[in-house]
């Protein structure tokens, strides 16, 4: 089978891949059909977050990794616990010939609160292959699997290399035995198989499960390291290529497990430090590159939430070891990205195809990221200028945290700053800081469910593509507490409701018996059926009932997510093959669609796309839909599969006219219920990921009857004229023609003033004195209050109170010398005197002005002003 998207779009419970087994999680619980019985795959796995989060010994040690991949065998009721032990060794050892005195296997050695027996069954096959003394007893931590709170678990065994060279086993004297599950770098877990055979309930109680299934796990990195004979995974071939590309780029120099072992004890303690930090960071990158690059290729974009944040946080880890121990100050993962894909492009082809958006979205990343360790490195220095002067040497917790949540500086590279200067950090308070975010975001997140009650056995039926109301009984129901609101999930036997999947939000209706009527707030998707969320419970849970989806709703969201698969056409029409769908969301009131294109549309092109899909909705293409189309079959149609889209082995293919696409949405009977599709805005989302937001039929009515409303009010300020376009223009002709002449007129005005306002000023002991009441705009009274002191010439003391559009307005302009000599100060005086207008301003010595309210007060605030000038 192949590996599943390493990032999970539709599970509440879990971002990404961290097991094979998630993607056999719907039938592990019984929810789908379980054939083929035996399967095997190789699993892109991320394990950064939630109950499997290795990030931080990443880079550190030499086996563990961000993404890996994982290789697995499954049988969902076939063989069991024999058949997987035989398999497994017959792999390692024939197969694959691993030495099987390196080998060592554990079992469960059971726990008897829990009832639960020592696992003599494995230990009974397992005898069959290796010796007495190669099978350990491991407790509950190592050696019994759950896969959750609740759900199915069971024992395990897991396979143990000793990978020490004869000089270390010779050195530390111990067993392989001894060293298993001990952290020993050399001997290390590589394969781990699950026999689940029980469900944990709510309660903490087990009960036996309906099928026993094998679910295994190997690390492929691992097993290549025993295979190519190597102690470090990163000194195998699937990581040598980028960190000899790392070596071309940085120009500094890897060590591999043999160049340690072999140099010298002196060098080494002369460079220990160094080359050890390059080590780790060259590690920290080769291994980071891959997580980030397959994650974008899978859709997940870096961002400032849920797992596009995981994605971020990652890079940046990186981004700050290359910057820190490779000298790195530019952007520098992406120049590894060709040897990953020629590594790995073949097998992952999803990769290859994507190589240009992802180079794009991660250079930008790493440029972004470099930016704010800038700005952070800036806010430290000055925190540490300030620590001198005040003579400490510890810098505060709250600020290496604010460092930390603001700028994504971790505490080991403030450390190292201040370290480097001299100070410490208030370690103890920056963890307290950081408990109390991670609390708040607990409790905001706290959901609680209580176990499913069964009313009847059986699976859930989907029928919402033929009926939108359908008769069904309720399977069973669970309570779901979420931050104290309470609502109830009901599973029907059949259900036309759609669950929220593929971007497309899921369907409201009721459901209707004879006594009561429930209202479906919500349905979601889980686990491969439809889950129906109601606030209140029926009285009568086991009564029959009719469920009933909202149809207008549905017509709506259907004609959009059709929209959305015309667009999808049109734009690789448009724009060119580039364009992969990157997100979308489809409502019955809008529609949303992300792709990667890598500059603006043009207004041309937005409008080419929208004459393709309108004209497509005119030609009323009938929808020809494909269900249980074996997957192959459906690609040799030429239907478009989504990267970091999950398939099973049969799709759906829905088809309008030359738009072929695999969805399991619900769309319009055919294109012309679509109406018209009208595109509202294109943008950015993120580097080379542009949004296109449209609205279709009844929306765009709405839309239509706005934009007349506003052009028949436009049209009505012109007294309907027939040639609006002109008619304005003419007034915005006319209107700067008018704005220039008033100028003009106000300049002579200005002009005329002062020559009057001059003669008729007076004397007052040397100073000339100035003041009128006049109508004209502010700015033309600033104009007159300098043309009167150009004129004036000598001591001047200036006061005008002008009126425009009934506000009066204060202008006070005061010769320099009186300025120096006199003190006196235009700025104060205005502040003063304007109270009587009912106003307020400022200004500066020599000239200040205010406005006002009451231009009846503006003879007594010009007295005023005079009166304090005191001359
Ligand atoms: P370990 O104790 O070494 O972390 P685990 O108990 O977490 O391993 P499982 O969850 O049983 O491992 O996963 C199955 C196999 O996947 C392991 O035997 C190992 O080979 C591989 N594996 C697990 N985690 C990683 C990782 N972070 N990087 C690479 N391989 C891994
Ligand atoms: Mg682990």
């Amino acid at each position: 089978m192949p590996s599943a998207p390493m990032v999970i779009k539709d599970d509440p419970t879990l971002m990404f891949t961290n097991a094979g087994m998630n993607q056999w999680k719907d039938i592990i619980l019984g929810t789908r059909d379980p054939e083929p019985r035996r399967r095997a795959d190789t699993q892109k796995c991320l394990r950064v977050s939630g109950k499997h989060n290795d990030l931080e010994e990443v880079g550190h040690d030499t086996y563990h990794h961000t993404m890996f991949e994982m290789l697995g065998n499954w049988s969902f009721g076939d063989y069991f616990k024999e058949g997987a032990i035989d398999m497994a060794w017959e792999y390692l050892v024939d197969v694959l010939k691993l030495n099987p005195d390196d080998l060592y296997v554990t079992v469960f050695e059971g726990s008897p609160e829990e009832n639960i027996p020592r696992d003599d069954e494995a230990a009974q096959y397992w005898a069959k292959h290796v010796p007495a003394d190669h099978i350990i007893n491991g407790n509950k931590h190592d050696n019994f699997w759950e896969m959750g709170d609740t759900g199915p678990c069971g024992p395990c065994s897991e396979i143990h290399v000793d990978s020490r060279t004869p000089e270390q086993r010779a050195a530390s004297g111990k067993t392989g035995r001894e060293l298993v599950n001990k952290d020993d770098p050399q001997v290390i877990e590589i394969w781990n198989l699950v026999f689940m055979q029980f469900n944990r309930k709510a309660d903490g109680s087990l009960e036996k499960l309906s099928m026993n299934v094998i679910d295994t796990g190997m690390g492929f990195e691992r097993l290549v390291r025993m295979m190519q004979g190597k102690h470090s995974n990163y000194d195998t071939d699937v990581f040598q290529p980028i960190i000899k590309k790392e070596e071309e780029i940085t120009g500094l120099k890897y060590s591999t497990f043999e160049d340690s072992e072999s140099s010298e004890s002196s060098e080494i303690s002369r460079n220990a430090g160094s080359s050890e930090q390059i080590n780790i960071a060259m590690r920290v990158c080769a291994d980071h590159l891959r997580a980030v690059a397959f994650s974008i290729a899978d859709g997940q974009l870096p961002s400032n939430a849920k797992a596009g944040y995981v994605i971020r946080r990652i890079l940046r880890r990186a981004v700050r070891y290359a910057y820190t121990f490779l000298g790195q100050k530019e952007a520098f993962l992406y120049k590894l990205l060709p040897t990953l894909v020629e590594e790995m492009g073949d097998a992952f082809p999803e990769l290859k195809a994507q190589q240009q958006l992802v180079a794009k979205v991660m250079k930008e990343e790493e440029d972004s990221f470099l930016r704010t360790l800038d700005k952070g490195i800036a806010l430290l220095d000055k925190a540490m200028v300030q620590l001198r002067k005040e003579n400490k040497t510890e810098l505060n917790g709250a600020e290496a945290f604010r460092l930390f949540d603001t700028y994504g500086f971790p505490l080991d590279l403030t450390e190292l700053i201040c370290r480097e200067n001299g100070f410490t950090v208030n370690e103890e308070q920056f963890n307290a800081d950081m408990q109390k975010q991670k609390d708040r975001a607990r409790n905001a997140a706290a959901v609680e469910n209580s176990d499913w009650v069964e009313l009847r056995q059986g699976e859930q039926q989907f029928v919402g593509y033929d009926f939108s109301e359908y008769e069904c009984n309720i399977l069973r129901y669970r309570k779901v507490t979420q931050k104290k609101t309470v609502f109830y999930e009901l599973v029907l036997d059949k259900t036309p409701f759609y669950g929220e999947m593929g971007g497309q939000v899921g369907e409201q209706g009721v459901l209707v018996s004879e006594s009561e009527t429930v209202e479906i707030i919500d349905a979601k998707r889980e686990n491969n059926q439809t889950v129906h969320i109601v606030k209140q419970l029926p009285k009568d849970p086991a009564a029959p009932f009719m469920a009933c989806v909202d149809v207008d709703k549905r017509d709506a969201s259907a004609a959009n997510h059709t929209a959305t698969h015309l667009l999808d056409y049109a734009l690789k029409q448009v724009l060119g093959d580039h364009v992969e769908q990157k997100g979308s969301f489809v409502s019955p009131d809008s529609l949303r669609f992300d792709f990667s294109h890598f500059e603006k549309m043009s207004d041309e092109q937005l409008r080419a796309v929208e004459r393709i899909v309108n004209d497509m909705i005119r030609q009323d293409i009938p929808l020809d839909e494909h269900r249980d189309t074996p997957f192959e079959e459906a690609k040799k149609m030429g239907a478009i599969a989504l990267f970091g889209e999950k398939y099973g082995d049969k799709v759906r293919v829905v088809r309008f006219g030359p738009s072929c696409e695999f969805c399991g949405g619900i769309h319009a009977k055919s294109t012309g219920r679509i109406g018209f599709f009208k595109i509202i805005s294109e943008s950015s989302v993120a580097a080379g990921v542009r949004r296109i937001e449209a609205k279709t039929g009844k929306e765009c009515e709405e839309l239509l009857y706005s934009l007349e409303d506003t052009m028949k009010a436009v049209k009505a300020f012109f007294n309907n004229a027939k040639d609006l376009q002109g008619v304005i223009l003419k007034y915005i002709e006319e209107h700067d023609h008018m704005k220039k002449e008033i100028e003009q007129f106000q300049a002579q005005a200005v002009e005329r003033s002062a020559q009057t306002l001059l003669e008729k000023g007076r004397m007052v002991n040397g100073v000339m004195v100035v003041t009128g009441v006049l109508p004209m705009t502010p700015a033309a009274a600033k104009d007159l209050a300098f043309k009167v002191r150009a004129n004036a010439g000598g001591s001047l003391l200036c006061v005008l109170g002008t009126v425009y559009q009934e506000k009066p307005q204060l202008t006070i302009m005061v010769s320099d010398d009186l300025v120096a000599d006199h003190k006196l100060n235009a700025g104060q005086m205005v502040r003063e005197a304007s109270k009587l207008i009912q106003g307020g301003g400022g200004g500066q010595p020599h000239f200040a002005q205010a406005g006002g309210k009451n231009a009846d007060g503006l003879s007594a605030a010009l007295d005023k002003v005079i009166e304090m000038a005191k001359l």
